[in-house]
């Protein structure tokens, strides 16, 4: 249990590391949030009140989608999808 959650804090060490622009995206939509700048909208698809914010572009780091926990999956998906079909564009 305890391995296991050091293992997940040492994933989520690696994972900021590499990639510094969708964790600033986040931390900024957190703060941003909280300090009443970005209005926090239930899920685009379903309605769900417990929504995610979702980029589509993190160079626009407050240009946000929101969705619920299933449907921030499926959008994560179609936008790996994208950036697959056009790498130039990542
Ligand atoms: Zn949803």
């Amino acid at each position: 249990m305890t391995r296991d959650y050091k293992r997940l804090a040492m994933m989520v060490v690696d994972w900021k590391r590499r990639n510094p622009e969708k964790y600033k995206a986040q931390k900024m939509i957190f703060v941003a949030v909280r300090n009443g700048t970005l209005k926090r909208y239930p899920c685009d698809v379903c309605g769900d009140q417990k929504s995610e914010a979702h980029h589509e572009d993190y160079s626009k780091p407050l240009k946000v989608d929101w969705y619920c926990k299933k449907h921030h999956g499926e959008a994560d998906k179609a936008r790996r999808e994208r950036e697959k079909l056009s790498p130039t564009l990542v």
